[in-house]
């Protein structure tokens, strides 16, 4: 009997692999479809301002933005573009109009500081960046073209019509779209290969269970989105909302209270959100100010969503409904979810394979592939899963097996009724507020100090976090460095998510034979050491 498990989803059937066809033109043909007038329907709009754009101003948008891309700057299929930018309604504009050129988008974190970002562009060489008159700045080694996004030229690229209409280009299915960062399973910042493929996929699967979220409730959706659309989860919504007609409003500065606003003002239905966000709703007696009566669902991902989290926020929210998705930026975000009011009762379980979908367990120390029931690696094939990492051939020869199965180092099971389980996480990562902190890269700057012999830095549990980076610390002979002056060392060169915010100082860094940091005894110790305290 072979252990794989396969999605319980009816297959949904792709586009012929060898038809030419972009993500944009993808989401463009399934509008065409559409019983939505685009004319009378909004696709964007900005909570902060209230401007609002409708579905034919947003595709006029994005060909004018496209046309003017491609004949007065020269873009064109398989240039790179970086864009460091906070959410705005020009952002799924930028990202429609450079997919249809086949130019990959490389959306970053606008918080990363200078030399993260100049790692982030050594990987994916881009021709041209976009910025913010704001985040143009962290850009100053930057030797090609940078355009801001906030500023009248661009403004008019969007909305004007050039002379010359866009010449069309031919982009393959197979051509890359996207370039996001992630540390992966282990070190550092690598870039992940999405292809158009993996986008068409990813959309096919949830146009096909669209019919059955329309059954269930008719009512036009409206999301408010606040993660970030430069990660992964933020993208896939975007991308998502416009191939489904729906609304989404965007705020361009997060801040609890104006996102309550935000509910309230625009009748929000639908929202994506991280454990953190999900805590706040359950805790804060803001929450009680507003009128969240139009909220229907919250779609959870991007890090476990303690049982005890759930519990409060439903205690409170009796009417809206939690479902939980499960996904790494390798799977271009999608590989498990709970779908359809049956299974958001099981909440505890991050859900079912997502359509075209394949699983296997597998024991992390004999490699078998293990049965329901049974802890193990979790690794992941199908066609949404990513082509590899731009220019490290090592880390995708590791992550990705020859078979085409992506080690998601996630320590999973699943139930006899093909419910997922996330346990923990085997690989290196840190997760503080669903932000990537990659321990190695803390490590690495840690080891720079004059003062410091060794460090290694583990997760440790946080209940707002989720995770926040701690640090153990090996000091050099002779040092009384302490544990401000450990942290302040790597708040200065880290954007502010991946900062450590605990140190404990030892005498030796634990190691296996190979050299490897044993993270395993650092994570028990430094619940004693906590203890202890
Ligand atoms: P990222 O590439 O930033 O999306 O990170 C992917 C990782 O986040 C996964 O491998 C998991 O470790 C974690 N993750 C994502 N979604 C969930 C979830 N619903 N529950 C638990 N962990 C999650």
């Amino acid at each position: 009997q072979t252990k794989i498990f396969h999605s319980l989803r009816p297959p949904v059937p792709l586009p012929p692999e060898n038809l030419p066809l972009s993500t944009a033109s993808y989401v463009f043909s399934l509008l065409r479809t559409s019983s939505s007038s685009l004319d009378n329907t909004t696709v964007l709009i900005d909570a902060s301002t209230g401007r609002r754009i409708s579905y034919s101003q947003f595709i006029h948008h994005v060909e004018a933005l496209a046309a003017s891309l491609q004949s007065t700057i020269g873009l064109s299929r398989g240039d790179v573009a970086f864009i460091l930018s906070p959410s705005s309604l020009q952002i799924p504009i930028l990202y429609f109009s450079l997919l249809s050129l086949g130019v990959v988008i490389s959306p970053a974190n606008p918080a990363s500081t200078t030399s993260e970002i100049s790692r982030q562009i050594d990987l994916s060489k881009p021709a041209i960046a976009f910025a913010t008159s704001a985040t143009a700045q962290k850009l100053s080694a930057f030797s090609h073209r940078i355009i801001l996004i906030d500023s009248p030229d661009f403004h008019s690229m969007m909305t004007t019509v050039g002379r010359r209409k866009i010449k069309q280009v031919v982009v393959n299915q197979s051509d890359s779209a996207a370039i996001l960062y992630s540390s992966g399973t282990t070190g550092r910042v690598k870039g992940v290969l999405l292809t158009h493929r993996n986008f068409i996929a990813l959309l096919a699967g949830l146009y096909a269970i669209r019919a059955e979220v329309v059954e269930e409730n008719p009512a036009p959706s409206i999301s408010l989105i606040t993660v970030p659309l430069f990660h992964v989860f933020g993208l896939f919504m975007c991308v998502r909302a416009v191939a489904l007609t729906e609304t989404i409003v965007l705020m361009e500065r997060f801040d609890f209270e104006g996102m309550l606003r935000a509910v309230e003002t625009y009748r929000i239905t639908y929202m994506p959100v991280s454990p953190p966000l999900m805590l706040a709703f359950a805790k804060s007696d803001v929450v009680k100010k507003y009128d969240l009566s139009s909220l229907q669902l919250l779609g959870c991902g991007g890090a476990p969503l303690g049982k005890e989290v759930a519990d409060k926020f439903l205690a409170r929210f009796p009417n809206v409904e939690i479902t939980q998705g499960y996904g790494l930026t390798e799977s271009t975000g999608g590989a498990a979810r709970l779908f359809g009011p049956e299974e958001y009762k099981r909440y505890g379980s991050v859900g079912r394979l997502t359509e075209n979908m394949e699983a296997k367990i597998i024991d992390p120390v004999t490699g078998e592939a293990l049965p329901p029931g049974q802890q193990g690696e979790l690794w992941l094939r199908g066609p949404t899963i990513m082509r590899g990492y731009v220019g490290d051939n090592e880390a995708t020869a590791s992550t990705l097996h020859p078979e085409g199965w992506l080690k998601t180092g996630d320590l999973c099971y699943f139930d006899s009724d093909g419910y997922l389980f996330i346990v923990d996480r085997l690989k290196e990562l840190i997760k503080y507020k669903a932000y990537q902190v990659p321990p190695a890269e803390l490590e690495h700057l840690l080891q720079s100090h004059p003062e410091i012999a060794d460090a290694a830095v583990i997760p440790y549990p946080n209940e707002e976090a989720g995770q926040i980076p701690m640090a153990f610390i090996v000091r050099k002979a002779g040092s009384n460095l302490n544990e401000a002056e450990v942290m302040d060392f790597v708040a200065k060169q880290v954007a502010p998510y991946k900062k450590i915010r605990r140190v404990a100082f030892i005498n030796t860094i634990p190691r296996s034979s190979a050299g490897k940091i044993s993270r395993r005894e650092l994570i028990d110790r430094s619940v004693s050491y906590a203890s202890a305290k």
